[in-house]
């Protein structure tokens, strides 16, 4: 593990946190939002906030693809599965996501239905080949990451004459959500104090490029600077957005160089091309419905789509009121606001999708203890 501890180096965070409290001296509060999941983890793992002068928040944003579903995709995907001629194939993390009314795809497993959990679309294709009388259907979720290998499995189920596989999609857009938080006045002013700039995805930018933030920051006068997962990638991207506001400047910075370019990576970009298109609208946890900013299957396609292939409606439910995930999910509360943190919602119990996600902030709180040192900051 010699190349990821060099990006873990004590010695450099510590210099770098020098530098980052030396340049946003005390003159102004600093709110950056992260908005992946990923960076949420490694912010609460390696300790950043703690190295950070108290000037400079972080706010956790919705970039955890489990998290921003929301329960009335959760519900169509159960009411597919009653279909006795169904066999779902879904990702493990979105099996105890939360549906509306306690549902979730384990209990519908544990009553019966046939749910297979499935680790790369290869598995759906197998399953597929293995079972031609059935009906497989792959609950296709993620951001722009995971949408390149869905496309290239519609393709080659199309070339296989697989007839019985189709996917119910749920990608969504990363650029397409940083734009609605942005627009919205309420998002934008958490609290009253402005969002002053985004550390940006890693693995999503490796596939689409640093060029499809250039709009935003053009538009909205914020700083985007694409970051790595680790943790001096974390504390650079952080110093390099003080810089910008400290300099009136508004850029798309490239912090994650190693992996990300301005195009992205071309080839993927072109399979999801020739088989994905924009939907209107779809709908996020913590969000609401925001315009471009999910995928469906192109017209050509359409044999493969399940919710045209199984005349799925599209359904309306409500969150439970007692979990704070959408607040969390727009930057608007912390994991310790919510009040059944850590009480009634643990990662064995959970009650919302950010304590089900692997990714989820209330997750990254839990696991790495963050409640305990906030209850700590509050009695001393
Ligand atoms: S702690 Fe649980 S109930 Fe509260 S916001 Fe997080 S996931 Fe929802």
């Amino acid at each position: 593990m010699k190349y990821a501890d060099e990006f873990r180096d004590k010695t450099i965070a510590q210099g770098l946190a020098r530098a980052i409290g030396a340049e946003a001296g005390a003159r102004r509060a600093y709110r950056f939002m992260e908005f992946c999941g990923g960076h949420t983890h490694a912010i609460s793992r390696y300790g950043l906030e703690d190295l950070l002068p108290a000037n400079v928040r972080m706010i956790h944003g919705p970039g955890c693809p489990v998290c921003v579903l929301p329960a009335s995709r959760i519900d169509m995907a159960i009411r597919l599965v009653e279909r006795p001629e169904v066999t779902l194939c879904v990702y493990g993390d979105l099996m105890r996501a939360p549906g509306s009314q306690g549902q979730s795809l384990m209990r519908a497993k544990a009553l019966g239905a046939d749910i297979r959990m499935v680790y790369s679309t290869l598995d759906a294709i197998r399953l597929a080949e293995q079972a031609p009388n059935r009906e497989v259907v792959f609950f296709a979720i993620g951001f722009e990451t995971t949408t390149p290998p869905t496309a290239v499995m519609v393709r080659i189920a199309e070339k296989k004459r697989l007839r019985g596989l189709s996917v119910f999609c749920n990608h969504v857009l990363t650029p397409s959500a940083m734009h609605s938080i942005l627009e919205n006045p309420k998002m934008r002013n958490i609290g009253g104090v402005a969002i002053d700039g985004f550390v940006g995805p890693a693995h999503v930018s490796t596939i689409i490029g640093t060029q499809p933030y250039e709009p935003l920051v053009e538009q909205f006068g914020k700083p985007i600077v694409i970051a790595g997962f680790e943790p001096l990638d974390v504390m650079q991207a952080i110093l390099m957005l003080v810089r910008q506001v400290n300099e009136g400047r508004y850029e798309v910075e490239n912090q994650y160089s190693r992996a990300v370019t301005r195009q992205g990576n071309r080839r993927a970009k072109d399979e999801v091309s020739q088989v994905f298109e924009l939907r209107e609208q779809f709908e996020w946890r913590g969000l609401g419905l925001v315009s471009n900013s999910g995928l469906m299957l192109k017209r050509v396609y359409a044999g493969f789509d399940a919710e045209a292939r199984f005349a799925m409606h599209e359904l309306r439910v409500a969150d439970n009121p007692a979990c704070e995930c959408c607040a969390i999910l727009r930057g608007a509360k912390r994991p310790v606001d919510c009040k059944l943190f850590g009480t009634v919602c643990t990662p064995e119990t959970p009650i919302g999708s950010c304590m089900v996600s692997s990714e989820g902030a209330c997750a990254a709180y839990w696991t790495y203890g963050r409640v305990r040192d906030d209850q700590v900051r509050r009695l001393s």
